[in-house]
């Protein structure tokens, strides 16, 4: 058997449709266009490449978007006052500081200066607690588009055993508190594991649907899944260089051999990564019809 490739490229085309679609009615309705600015400190290579294709995702939906570009020395209080600044602005509704930061600037801080209403990367400890009793306005973006991936690919999530490899604020955690909660689209059964889990193949071998954010190559084998699971694969390594120049890319799961095992898998790319923009545009016409008092 060789399993079923999902494709985010795909879903994610399709939402992206549909987001356009409700961006064109509340600006036509409601005088209302989304806002988005990302804040980039610095020119870390991987960094810009992240905030160009956010900033020509919200473009091509037809958002407001800044692009503001500081430099690598700014002090964390000017950083601080920008993002005071944002948050005062009508026109913005949705706050992005690219991630990581330069080592003198706080990151909590700074993620705790940010408006939570204008906050669509859910990085708040507001949005956070918000996440983990149910009521969240805004989801993370990498956790959310995996949602979607399985939803939309018509997995039964409900009462399904669910391993999560990796336990980050960003990933790892939230999918896990996501696919728990007593709602559609989760009630799941959730097992996380990581580096000090004693033996993890004994878990992923349980899993209906194996989840793994690890940023190991390989961390997860053939050996370590059920036949028919349903693999996500969220790492995205860098193995070197195409002939064509460009970074190779590969994700956590041994792909040719799990595929094999597996009844439905996510590439590396094509597979989470193209979700998490599409996500961060979702988030931010919600916030943008939050603000206007829209449902
Ligand atoms: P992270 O902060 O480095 O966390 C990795 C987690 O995996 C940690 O909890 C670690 O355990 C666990 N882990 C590492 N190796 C393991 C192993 N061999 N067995 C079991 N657990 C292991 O990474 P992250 O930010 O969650 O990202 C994970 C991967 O997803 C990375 O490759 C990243 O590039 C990718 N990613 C992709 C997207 C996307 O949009 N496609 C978005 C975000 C992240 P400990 O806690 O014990 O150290």
């Amino acid at each position: 058997m060789s399993a079923k490739i999902i494709s985010g490229t795909e879903i994610a085309k399709q939402i992206r449709e549909e987001l356009q679609r409700e961006a064109a009615d509340l600006k036509s309705k409601h005088n209302l266009v989304p806002g988005l600015v990302t804040i980039l400190v610095g020119e870390d290579p991987a960094s810009v490449s992240y905030v160009t294709a956010k900033q020509k995702t919200s473009k091509d939906l037809g958002f407001y978007s800044i692009q503001d570009t500081q430099p690598p020395d700014i002090t964390e209080d000017k950083l601080i006052t920008l993002i005071e600044q944002y948050n005062r602005d009508p026109k913005i509704h949705g706050i992005l500081v690219q991630l990581p930061l330069p080592k003198h600037i706080n990151e909590t801080r700074v993620l705790y200066a940010m408006d939570p209403k204008k906050d669509v990367d859910a990085f708040h400890p507001f949005n956070v607690g918000k996440l983990m009793i149910g009521e969240a306005d805004f989801y993370p973006c990498t956790p959310h588009g995996i949602q979607q991936l399985l939803v939309r690919s018509g997995v039964k999530i409900e009462g399904a055993e669910v391993v999560v490899v990796g336990r980050s604020n960003i990933v790892g955690k939230p999918i896990a508190m996501m696919l728990v909660q007593k709602q559609s689209g989760a009630n799941a059964t959730v097992t996380i594991c990581h580096t000090k889990t004693r033996d993890m193949a004994a878990h992923t071998r349980t899993a209906d649907i194996l989840i793994v954010a690890a940023g190991k190559p390989k961390a997860v084998t053939a050996d370590m899944v059920k036949e028919g699971a349903v693999v996500i694969d969220v790492g995205v390594n860098r193995i070197g260089m195409t002939a064509e120049g460009k970074a190779k890319l590969c994700g956590d799961v041994d792909f040719e051999g799990v595929k094999e095992k597996a009844s439905a898998i996510t590439p590396v790319p094509g597979g989470v990564g193209p979700m998490t923009i599409t996500m961060l545009m979702m988030n931010t016409i919600k916030a943008a019809k939050v603000s206007a008092g829209l449902k």
